[in-house]
């Protein structure tokens, strides 16, 4: 089937209306595009699990605050559209800034709790703020039964679950596992930004998350790892690597995001690096 490329909320709404009158299912996809392994991963989860598949593609000017990337973050939208296509992706929402955000426009949505301070949180005050405005809106444009999102972003999944919580919304959130480059670093539009000497530093995330797996592996059974044993370890493995620096290594509750003293199952551990003017985030829950 060939892709449809959506370009208006009409075009878009009224496609998965007609498969919804259909009886099908509709399972979507939120990108900013420059498309990579890690959100073909969700398509294809998408996939699996749904009869049609919609990818949204749209950097979303109100997630990025005034000093970041916002105008470099990279595009390239046939590329992007012959890999949804190559992945079984029926439609592609591709909207302008305009449609999103017409001059009028003056709503937001927010998580009201202290999760959007937390990690990320500390750094971008009005990030989740963007996110979730943007998400909702893409909910109520497409109206998909599920939409799937990725792991790497744990802090944005674990925000948009409780914002599809809170809200009533009538919509699945479906977390999908980080997809890794060979040396471990998870894919990210963002690491086109590294140069060759920060593409091997950048290695170095990974090999603190394997650090503190084995640590945590080696608690003797009926024992406790506290956080900060596990997170010293992170941060010497990363401390190793002149290009990288720290913004955040956290343990924090895999629901709440608040931070916690002991590791056990369910701990999200969660970190920042800067290699270079890049920031790469990663994590994993023990
Ligand atoms: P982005 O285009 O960076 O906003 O990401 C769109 C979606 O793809 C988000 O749900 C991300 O969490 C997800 N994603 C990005 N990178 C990866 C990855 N390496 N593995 C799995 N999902 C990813």
């Amino acid at each position: 089937m060939k892709l449809i490329i959506a370009e208006t909320k009409k075009e878009a709404r009224e496609q998965v209306k007609e498969w919804h009158r259909q009886g099908l299912t509709v399972g979507l996809v939120p990108t900013m595009g420059a498309l990579h392994e890690g959100h073909a991963s969700l398509v294809d989860a998408a996939a699996k699990e749904c009869d049609r598949v919609v990818a949204s593609i749209f950097v979303n000017p109100t997630q990025f605050a005034a000093n970041e990337d916002l105008d470099k973050y990279p595009r390239d939208f046939d590329r992007d559209c012959r890999i949804l296509e190559g992945h079984g992706c029926h439609m592609v929402f591709h909207p302008e800034v305009a449609e999103m955000y017409p001059d009028e426009f003056c709503a937001a949505v927010d998580i009201e709790s202290e999760m959007t301070k937390q990690l990320c949180g500390k750094s971008r005050a009005t990030h989740f703020k963007g996110v979730c405005t943007v998400v909702s809106k893409l909910f109520n444009i497409v109206g998909a039964d599920k939409a799937y999102f990725g792991e790497k972003d744990a802090q944005q999944l674990a925000v948009i679950k409780t914002m599809a919580r809170d809200l009533d919304m009538d919509i699945e959130i479906v977390g999908c596992p980080t997809v890794r480059e060979e040396d471990g670093l998870a894919r990210s539009s963002r690491n086109t930004y590294l140069n060759a000497d920060e593409r091997k530093a950048a290695g170095v995330l990974y090999k603190g998350i394997v650090a503190a797996k084995d640590k945590i592996d080696r608690v003797p059974q009926g024992g406790i790892a506290t956080a900060e044993s596990i997170l010293e370890v992170m941060r010497d493995v990363i401390n190793t690597e002149p290009l990288a620096k720290i913004e955040y290594i956290e343990a924090v509750d895999g629901m709440t995001l608040l931070p916690v003293d002991e590791i056990k199952k369910g701990v999200l551990i969660a970190m920042a690096v800067h290699i270079g003017n890049t920031r790469l985030i990663d994590n994993f829950t023990v």
